[in-house]
């Protein structure tokens, strides 16, 4: 008997791991940047601004102030929009 469940699985797997790579790449992050995450924090905020970057993102709540840390692909899978634009700095510098 002809079984070989592991073709269709393999290729399966690999789709998948390739799916998985795409939400860990997350745009350029800078400090103080600001973040708006899909779901609330409890206190009703959305936005987060981050305050370390790393192999960890620390974020800071904009409501109550409450600092987590996020590795970039649990970012990245909770990040809706940076609400912070990065332009060419024209002019910034005096
Ligand atoms: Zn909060």
């Amino acid at each position: 008997m002809l079984h070989r469940p592991y073709c269709r699985f393999s290729f399966n797997y690999s789709l998948f791991n390739y799916l998985t790579i795409i939400p860990s790449m997350l745009p350029d992050l800078q400090m103080n940047d600001l973040l708006r995450l899909r779901k609330p924090h409890p206190c009703g905020a959305y936005e987060w601004t981050v305050i370390r970057l790393g192999a960890d993102i620390g974020l800071e709540c904009k409501g109550c102030g409450h600092r987590v840390m996020l590795t970039r692909r649990e970012l990245a899978k909770r990040l809706k929009i940076n609400l912070t634009k990065h332009e060419e700095k024209t002019g910034e510098k005096t």
